[in-house]
């Protein structure tokens, strides 16, 4: 099993748009194991997308990051982080296939509404970063086995 970190980018929030996606990821069969709404400092923003610094769209990414709330949340299942990356489609909306989080719901780059981790590392980063240990919640589902084989 992996975990990841969903992050509902401000757009999402000021769109209607948190029952939404969340239900995607529910509905997928994904397991929600923390959840909160964050009005996140400058510096957390910086350290989440660090990778980007320098980027010609950096400022208006962590402008936008922290321009509102972010629903913060640690998911887990099967092959989610690819498979998360999957349901919300590519970066940019605008190429994004139909039927993905992005591709339904959002037409730019700079407003793509949903942030996933994308390797195993980067998911444990995020999360800690994101959350204290007690925020997250290690929680046995009774309708596992209906939704994975085994474990
Ligand atoms: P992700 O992992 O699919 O979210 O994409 P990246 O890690 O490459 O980029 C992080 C975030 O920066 C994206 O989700 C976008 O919000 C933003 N971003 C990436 N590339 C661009 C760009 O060319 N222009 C703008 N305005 N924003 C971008
Ligand atoms: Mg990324």
């Amino acid at each position: 099993m992996e975990r990841t970190f969903i992050a509902l980018k401000p757009d999402t929030l000021q769109r209607g748009l948190v029952g939404d996606i969340i239900n995607r990821f529910e509905k997928k069969g994904f397991q929600l194991l923390g959840l909160k709404l964050v009005q996140p400092p400058r510096e957390l923003v910086e350290k989440h997308y660090e990778e980007h610094l320098g980027r010609p769209f950096y400022e208006g990414l962590v402008n936008y990051m922290t321009s509102g709330p972010i629903v913060a949340s640690v998911w887990q299942g099967k092959n989610i982080i690819s498979s998360s990356r999957s349901l919300l489609g590519a970066t940019d909306p605008s190429k994004a296939a139909p039927g993905t989080i992005r591709g339904d719901l959002a037409t730019q780059v700079g407003r793509n509404l949903v942030h996933a981790s994308d390797s195993p590392v980067n998911a444990e980063r995020e999360i800690s970063l994101w959350f204290a240990a007690k925020e997250i919640q290690n929680w046995s589902r009774s309708l596992e086995p209906w939704i994975n084989e085994e474990n």
